[in-house]
Parts: structure tokens; sequence; C-alpha cells
């Protein structure tokens, strides 16, 4: 495993951009991986969910003054793009309207924002499975 995120890394410069998928697949796969103590999926869950969050390549998404969806690529899915006014939309549009309509239509807008919130989702469903068992040796032990 680490031999082949090691081998990755110096395929293409721009690979390093996706170290978080590497990390994604790990909260994921280390299920199956004995070695792999749930305290470790844990760790990689939440460090994967920081990934697509605020540095995953992602487009950008917010509103445009013409009605369209901004298409730049920005880093991760909360923050938008370099337009200042992007940066941040979201989260202020879910704060004035005060619900979670706007994201998840920017969520929906592109299947590139789409895979990547059920990978994070994803995560985090194996992250707390992890922190549930993790809690549960602690006890038993
Ligand atoms: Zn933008």
């Amino acid at each position: 495993m680490i031999v082949v995120m090691a081998s990755k890394k110096n395929t293409r410069r721009g690979a390093m951009r996706y170290w978080g998928v590497a990390v994604i697949l790990f909260a994921l796969l280390g299920w199956f991986l004995p070695e792999v103590g749930p305290m470790w999926i844990a760790v990689a869950a939440s460090l994967s969910v920081l990934y697509v969050f605020f540095q995953m390549p992602l487009p950008c998404g917010a509103w445009n003054r013409d009605k369209t969806r901004c298409r730049n690529n920005a880093s991760g899915f909360l923050p938008g793009c370099h337009i200042e006014q992007h940066r941040w939309q979201s989260a202020k549009l879910m704060v004035t309207s005060g619900g979670w309509g706007e994201l998840r239509e920017k969520t929906l807008a592109s299947w590139k924002r789409t895979v990547p919130a059920l990978a994070a989702a994803a995560t985090i469903i194996s992250g707390i499975m992890a922190l549930v068992q993790f809690g549960f040796s602690v006890v038993t032990a």
C-alpha cells in the first residue's frame, strides 16, 4: 500500500494535488487490511474530509451574474475560485437562506462535485465506524 502511494507521487507533478484520493481510498479500504487499526482509518477519514472540503481541485460552482454556474477551478468543496465574490458564496447563501438547499443544488450541479461529496460522506461514515470500534476496543480492553 505504502509502496503504491509512493510510486504514484512521482508519476506526474500535478498528481500531488490528488494525494487526498489515496487517503480517501485508505479510509475506505483500510477495513480490508487487518494490519490497519480503526485508529488509522479514523485519522485517514478526517484527513480526507479536510482534503475534499479545502484542497481537492473542483469546479467552483458559484453563481455568476448571468445565472450560470462558475466553471473555474476551485480548491476544495467549500471555498470558491479566485474570484473574490465566489469565495464563500455558498456559505453566505446558506446563512442568509438558513438552509442546505443551495449547498445541495451546488453539489448536484456537476458530477465533479457530486462524486467527491459522496466520497467525503463515505469516509465520514467509515471514520465514525472506526471511532466506535476503537471506543469499544478501549472499553473492553
Ligand atoms: Zn468561481
